[in-house]
């Protein structure tokens, strides 16, 4: 293939999936009635599943499966001294295409008249967890190593916000601080680094479209001592993803805060090792990863290859003629009622004919779809269609709930 039938071709899949965002729920424009507003968008029912999906699951990993985690739910606006002491005052600094540095931090006031004060919108979460880094110590006495997780909104004026939902100027990350002594940071650099890999594994990305960059000294953070970004192979290039820190003592000593180790009854400053991931960058890396297009006596059928636990929809069920009151009933009543107070994530859907909500359902990649017809009504069985497969299987109505847990297994 040419090198320009290559690039035309990612420029479809991104076209692709921005348009398969906004037709099926997922991601719309922020302000779209308005014309929009660079660099800010808005989830839908479906994107929003999605998106919450892939943060319980790394929050049940990280934080919950953990004994060594604390989380954390910072607010958004500090006092504007946090981002001195951090440095971002005067290091986060973003140059424009004429040779100009400006502040990526977005400014706000608190307060009105004289007495406002100027203050920023946090471009990161990290330094939630800094400045209540005593409070945390205080409050549950966690010896070291030890971390605290948060997953919230950072805000970035970026000069350039593009490709969709990569480089936004409001986006979440899922941040993990993990303090160490000094002279093991390298161990459990290496210990989180597999960590991440692991986790993404487990979420379902395409690693071999994952590769890792050892950053170099004068591209790091300024807080940074060692990067290494986990870049993906996106359509518009390779790109971050994710990144794992070393920050050093860097902003526990800035904040002026240390740590009584009560074993040794020695006062030191921790070291921080930093694993952080975007929310946003997760969700376009994941549907990238998971889009997949069948091509079957001469049809294309796309659908997203998600595993169960991440997709927003676990199953759909549909009543094979939605103007038959005896099968909309029972698909309500009987399928539908118990299987959305079992899984939650399950949809109704009884529009258009049975092959396209088949399309559609796959469009959102949801694993299973339930179809309720005549034979039903007799025998008591539905036909469940696998998405991967095209595949048909009749299962007995009572045997549903157990069949769709065992498959998602
Ligand atoms: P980049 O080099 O792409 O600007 P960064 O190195 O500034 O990213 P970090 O400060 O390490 O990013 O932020 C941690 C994570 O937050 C990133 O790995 C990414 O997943 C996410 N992230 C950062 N900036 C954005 C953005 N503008 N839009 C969406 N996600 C972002």
């Amino acid at each position: 293939m040419s090198e320009k039938n290559t690039k035309q071709d990612k420029n479809n899949l991104m076209e692709k999936i921005v348009s398969l965002c906004k037709r099926r729920g997922f991601v719309f424009q922020g302000s779209e009635i308005y014309g929009g507003l660079a660099g800010f968008y808005d989830y839908g029912h479906y994107g929003l599943a999605f998106a919450n999906n892939i943060k319980n699951s790394w929050w049940k990993k990280f934080v919950d499966s953990r004994r060594d985690m604390y989380g954390i739910n910072s607010s958004i606006i500090f006092n504007p001294k946090v981002w001195e002491a951090s440095g971002h005052v005067t290091g986060f600094l973003g140059t424009t295409t004429d040779g100009k540095k400006f502040n990526e931090m977005f400014k706000t006031q608190v307060g009105v008249g004289e007495d406002a004060l100027v203050a920023y919108l946090r471009p990161e979460t990290a330094q939630g967890m800094f400045v209540n880094f005593k409070n945390t110590v205080d409050a549950f006495h966690p010896k070291l190593p030890f971390g605290m997780a948060q997953i919230g909104k950072a805000f970035r004026n970026e000069i350039a916000p593009r490709d969709f939902i990569f480089r936004e100027r409001e986006f979440e990350q899922m941040e993990i601080e993990y303090f160490v002594r000094a002279e093991d940071w390298e161990k459990y650099f290496e210990y989180w680094r597999s960590e991440m890999l692991s986790w993404m594994e487990d979420i379902g990305l395409d690693m071999t479209k994952v590769h890792e960059l050892e950053v170099g000294d004068g591209d790091r953070a300024h807080y940074s001592k060692r990067t290494i970004d986990f870049e993906f192979d996106f359509p518009f290039g390779r790109k971050e993803l994710y990144g794992l820190a070393y920050r050093t003592d860097f902003d526990l000593k800035n904040h002026k805060l240390d740590h009584i180790d009560e074993e040794k009854s020695e006062k030191i400053i921790p070291h921080v090792i930093e694993p952080s991931m975007g929310v946003d960058r997760s969700v376009l890396a994941l549907l990238l990863s998971a889009y997949t297009e069948e091509v079957k006596d001469g049809e294309t059928r796309p659908y997203l290859k998600l595993k169960p636990n991440i997709a927003p929809v676990i199953c759909a069920v549909s009543p094979l003629l939605k103007n038959k009151p005896e099968l909309v009933e029972y698909a309500n009543t009987k399928v539908y009622a118990p299987l959305k107070a079992e899984f939650g994530r399950v949809a109704w859907d009884d529009n258009g004919n049975i092959g396209k909500r088949y399309r559609r359902q796959d469009e959102i990649g949801t694993p299973f779809c339930i179809v309720v017809d005549f034979d039903t009504l007799s025998d008591d069985t539905v036909t469940v269609r696998d998405r991967d497969t095209g595949e048909q299987e009749r299962i007995k109505v009572k045997d549903l709930k157990n069949y769709i847990k065992e498959r998602i297994n």
